[in-house]
């Protein structure tokens, strides 16, 4: 059965009834924020499926992003969440050198439900690929309905190990920008999520002889990386404020705020968490402390070049060594940085800006 996603504004009788103006130019003003090209949302009646698509830039190439699968407080939040994590995608590819735009995806709802199929089914309108709360499984499901999905099983599969090597070789880079010396071994490295992205992580920094401090709000998966990686567990809240070299988020958003800043006691923060900055002036804080940031989308840019591979018939090796430059990426935008004298998550968008500014220019003389 085909379950096409419709957009909410034809299917639902609330949403029938139109927008206050208002409210509409709100929500286009987040949109003209960062210059999204598209915002789609979607609904399937009998699934209750709803999804919001947002495809930030495009000049690079296709959209692609992963699907996010999580239940929000409100659909604004997690409009924003898409938004924000879409346009990351556009940076992500640009400063990976992959020619691939920026989209992503959220699905609403409880990413415990049993009866997946009719919800991954409905959801399938630009390439994506796993993200927090969605498998390889869920991305089967999505393969029934279209081509524009990635990750799939038997192909690339769960980009989440080349996605945690690469913000190994991130980590190390920082650690090279702070002492010269990129080794980990007798560091400390906190890391906050014990998923996916956090295991393999905690697996590879253990392997080079790093101590680590985990947390995660589910204790099986804690658990489970204190026992490989004879880790330390602390509470979720406690990581923010535990000493260390290194933290490392590979969980949720937003978690370098005002709350969290004043309690960091590390050298470096460097982790898989997409928008780890709850606002830019967060960026402009670390800086002020001294707190060496590996600016997210290019430290977990990992798993986008995983998929990357699938899609572009790329071998896994190749994969790996293309996650692998993310060191030398790291320590350019620590050099951008420091000739422009501006943060590195500002330098980070300056490298990105330029391949898309290259890019373009070139497309427009062939037209
Ligand atoms: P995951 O769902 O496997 O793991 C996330 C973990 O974080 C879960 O174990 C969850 O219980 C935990 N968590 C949630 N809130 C928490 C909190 N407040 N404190 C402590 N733990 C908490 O997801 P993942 O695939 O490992 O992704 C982790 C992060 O990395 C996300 O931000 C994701 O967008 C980003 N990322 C993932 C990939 C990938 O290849 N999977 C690629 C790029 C970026």
């Amino acid at each position: 059965m085909k379950a096409p996603a419709k957009s909410s504004a034809s299917s639902s009788p609330a949403a029938s009834v139109p927008a206050p103006r208002e409210e509409a130019s709100a929500l286009f003003a987040l949109l003209e924020e960062h210059g999204h090209e598209q915002v789609s949302l979607c609904y399937e009646p009998s699934s209750g499926y709803r999804g919001i698509i947002a495809i930030h830039d495009t000049t690079l190439g296709p959209a692609l992003g992963g699907t996010r699968f999580w239940s929000y407080d409100s659909d604004r939040e997690a409009l924003i969440d898409c938004l924000r994590l879409a346009r990351g995608m556009t940076y992500k590819a640009a400063v990976a050198g992959l020619n691939l735009g920026g989209g992503k995806s959220v699905i609403i709802g409880d990413n415990k439900i049993k009866n997946r199929e009719p919800v991954f089914r409905a959801h399938g309108r630009y390439i994506t690929a796993e993200d927090v709360g969605t498998s390889t499984g869920d991305m089967e499901y999505i393969r029934a309905e279209t081509d524009h999905v990635t990750g799939l099983i038997g192909k690339s599969g769960d980009p989440s190990p080349v996605t945690a090597f690469g913000v190994y070789r991130g980590i190390k880079a920082c650690a090279k920008h702070r002492s010269d010396s990129d080794s980990l071994s007798g560091k400390t490295v906190a890391i906050q999520g014990c998923g996916n992205v956090g295991y393999y992580l905690a697996q590879l920094l253990h392997g080079e002889g790093a101590k680590l401090i985990v947390t995660d709000i589910d204790p099986a998966k804690v658990k489970k990386v204190v026992d490989d990686f004879g880790a330390q567990a602390v509470g979720p809240d406690e990581i923010y404020g535990v000493k260390a070299d290194i933290f490392a988020p590979c969980a949720m958003g937003g978690i370098i705020n005002d709350e969290t800043l004043p309690r960091l006691q590390v050298e470096i923060v460097a982790g898989g968490a997409n928008n780890q900055l709850a606002e830019e002036r967060h960026g402009d804080a670390l800086e002020l402390k001294h707190i060496t940031y590996a600016p997210d989308y290019v430290i977990n840019g990992g798993g986008l070049i995983n998929v990357n591979a699938e899609l572009n018939g790329w071998t896994m090796e190749r994969a790996r060594n293309k996650a692998g430059e993310i060191y030398e990426t790291i320590l350019r935008v620590f050099e951008i940085a420091e000739d422009e004298g501006i943060p590195s998550y500002r330098a980070a968008d300056r490298l990105a800006e330029q391949r898309i500014a290259a890019i373009a220019k070139v497309r427009q003389n062939f037209v």
